[in-house]
């Protein structure tokens, strides 16, 4: 667990605490038994939500190229194919963008994993095999 995940749980119970807390001084222990999941919906609510505005303001953006010279607005859309997007930046290769996977076209026409993109997070390496 590293440390922003550490956080996520601290603010998770600390709302589910909070919330129940605030319940209980109107109903008492009752208060307590609704407001603590109630805290907690809520935390888990607020943190997808970032999670959604964040994913929807990188979504357009490309990763790095496997070069490290080419940022997002450095690629060129060359076509669009049944499967995604080509996409080739500066350097002259080219990667294939399908949902959330960056993959690298290679010369022979072989397909490889690159980049893939998760919520809350930036690209990064594309370890499943194709
Ligand atoms: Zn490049």
């Amino acid at each position: 667990m590293n440390i922003m995940e550490l956080m996520y749980v601290v603010i998770f119970f600390a709302a589910g605490y909070y919330s129940g807390k605030f319940a209980s001084s109107y109903w008492g222990i009752a208060g307590w038994i609704i407001g603590i999941p109630f805290g907690c919906f809520l935390a888990l609510l607020i943190y997808w939500i970032i999670g959604e505005l964040v994913y929807a303001c990188n979504y357009n953006k490309l990763p790095i190229c496997k070069k490290g010279r080419c940022q997002s607005k450095d690629y060129e859309h060359v076509e669009i194919r049944d499967t995604g997007w080509v996409f080739r930046c500066q350097c002259g290769d080219n990667y294939l963008l399908v949902g959330n996977r960056f993959l690298a076209l290679l010369e022979d026409g072989a397909i490889h994993p690159y980049m893939r993109r998760a919520r809350f997070r930036p690209w990064q390496e594309d370890k499943t095999c194709e």
